[in-house]
């Protein structure tokens, strides 16, 4: 992984760049080192350095100048949510002005009748649950950083969690955005509707990690609380019987709210932190928990129980009360931050598979983990072959960075080998950039940088990110000479 080099250039510019920005955002343009340390990474803390200048606006009319300003004078800006990304999304970069959206801090309405909310795109995952749960209400996607990653981010990385088994990624739970473009022109794509004529843009949006435009509003679909929720808790010798278990749950026409696995080491490493009664021993752990009307969930209760059972289970318990099924999750959710009580350093990787592979990779994983000499430590979605493998490594030891990285891209080939796909829910930021031709052919790079040219043709926007070249947009319209007629003849040629 490595950062894109500074442009002198732009750099050589940075008085005239903050004084710019002051004008548009008197109170909300950071320029100094020290305040400035606190954006020098995002969630994958391996890749470090300080932004050119970082700026807080508050309204979308800020947004629209900072953005028609940066066009003008060919400033690259990086957009910020939380700063939570795993893959490096939001890096800032030595020559881009960082825009951070903390200041869209607000819950703008909660809409019962249509049963959605329009909220900015700082506003937190889980602030807005809390906001509608004295209603009987909640937002259903989940990520594990919920408490901080803010709901801006998890549209541009479409962002999922335990509970996208049954609900669906952001993806399927957003109806409309309000974004701006490079011009500074605004747009709204989707609304309080179910569907909308014209393309789909709001899908091209989610997902776009930033590339597109910056996001400054964004209404969601609320869900009902379901009446009951329980989750089973099931240990197995191997991960392999517990991987036939997940194929029998979900063969069996079971769609749980949630149905995670722990390896071993995730086991023993979560249980230490918060003894939650994992049983240590194992070689895996399913959690399933099942949600909706109090009978239903007993019925499907006692089919898992069963399928657990025909699958070699050596512990299988079930929640009684919220309080223990709260106890199940503990462990779970503290995963991460557990690994880091058996590691100095972990790089959490992102990739999904077919579930039906999920054995074949996790013992081909264990190969990797002795060719490469690191340990691996593995915690995920496991209903919907979304895999988180936990590379434990000492960034003080000289090269095993390197090694991290080079064993995390092998489990990442081996994802799409065996039919998978690079993310399930991270993105591909810088971590996975390179990695982009492993998945998609030359053509299918070049038509996704046909949209990005579409949205920013000066490549300002998060540059250096998800694509391993951006060739310029001229470049690719060369590409489609058809009939003599030569796109876009206006444009510079390089
Ligand atoms: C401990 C931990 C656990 C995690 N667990 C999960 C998980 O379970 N599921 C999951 O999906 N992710 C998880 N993540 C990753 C991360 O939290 C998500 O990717 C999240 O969506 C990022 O949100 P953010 O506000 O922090 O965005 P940032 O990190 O600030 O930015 C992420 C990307 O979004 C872009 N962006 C941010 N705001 C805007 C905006 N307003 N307009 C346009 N682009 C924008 C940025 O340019 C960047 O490309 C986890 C992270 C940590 C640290």
């Amino acid at each position: 992984m490595q950062l894109p080099a500074a442009d002198p250039a732009i750099v050589s510019r940075r008085a005239a760049i903050v004084g710019a920005l002051r004008e548009i955002v008197p109170d909300g343009v950071i320029a100094e080192d020290t305040a400035l340390r606190a954006y020098e990474s995002d969630g994958l803390s391996a890749l470090r350095q300080m932004p050119l200048v970082v700026v807080l606006p508050r309204t979308t009319e800020q947004v629209a100048r900072i953005l028609s300003y940066c066009r003008r004078d060919g400033v690259k800006i990086v957009p910020r949510g939380a700063g939570t990304s795993l893959s490096g999304g939001s890096t800032p970069l030595g020559d881009a002005v960082t825009l951070a959206m903390g200041r869209f801090n607000r819950i703008l309405e909660v809409d019962l009748d249509n049963r959605c909310a329009v909220v900015q795109p700082g506003v937190t995952n889980l602030a807005i649950s809390r906001a509608v749960e004295s209603d009987g209400f909640y937002y259903a996607p989940d990520p594990s950083s919920q408490i901080a990653c803010s709901i801006g981010g998890n549209v541009a990385e479409n962002a999922g969690g335990v509970h996208c088994l049954k609900y669906g990624l952001t993806a399927n739970n957003l109806l409309g955005l309000e974004m701006v473009l490079m011009t500074g022109e605004v747009i709204r794509l989707g609304g309080r509707h179910l569907d909308a004529p014209g393309y789909d843009l709001m899908g091209v949006v989610t997902g776009s990690e930033g590339l597109l435009g910056v996001i400054t509003e964004v209404t969601v679909r609320l869900l009902r609380r379901p009446e009951t929720a329980r989750a089973v808790l099931m240990g197995f010798e191997d991960p392999g019987q517990a991987a036939a278990c997940v194929a029998a749950i979900i063969a069996a026409g079971i769609i749980p709210a949630g149905l995670e696995m722990m390896d071993g080491p995730a086991i023993r490493a979560a249980e230490d932190f918060v003894h939650a009664g994992y049983p240590t021993e194992a070689g895996a752990l399913l959690i399933c928990e099942l949600d909706g009307p109090a009978v239903e969930v007993d019925a499907l209760i006692a089919r898992v129980e069963s399928l657990a059972r025909a699958n070699g289970a050596t512990t299988l318990r079930t929640s009684t009360t919220e309080a223990e099924r709260l106890l199940f999750w503990a462990g779970r959710k503290a995963a991460f931050p557990a690994a880091g009580r058996i590691s100095p350093d972990y790089l959490c990787m992102d990739g999904t598979i077919p579930r039906r592979r999920l054995p074949e990779v996790l013992a081909r994983m264990q190969d990797l983990s002795r060719l490469h000499g690191l340990r691996v430590a593995n915690v995920f979605h496991a209903g919907d072959g979304n895999l988180h493998p936990l590379i434990l490594f000492d960034a003080n030891r000289p090269g095993e960075l390197e090694r991290a990285e080079a064993f995390g891209a092998d489990i990442l080939r081996l994802c799409v080998e065996v039919g998978g796909v690079l993310t399930g829910e991270h993105g591909v930021g810088l971590e996975k950039r390179d990695l982009m031709p492993v998945m998609f052919g030359e053509e299918d790079i070049r038509q996704q940088q046909r949209i990005k040219c579409a949205f920013d043709p000066d490549h300002l926007l998060n540059p250096g990110k998800v694509y391993p070249t951006l060739h310029r947009c001229a470049e690719l319209g060369r590409l489609h000479v058809s009939g003599g007629h030569l796109p876009f003849p206006d444009l510079p040629r390089f």
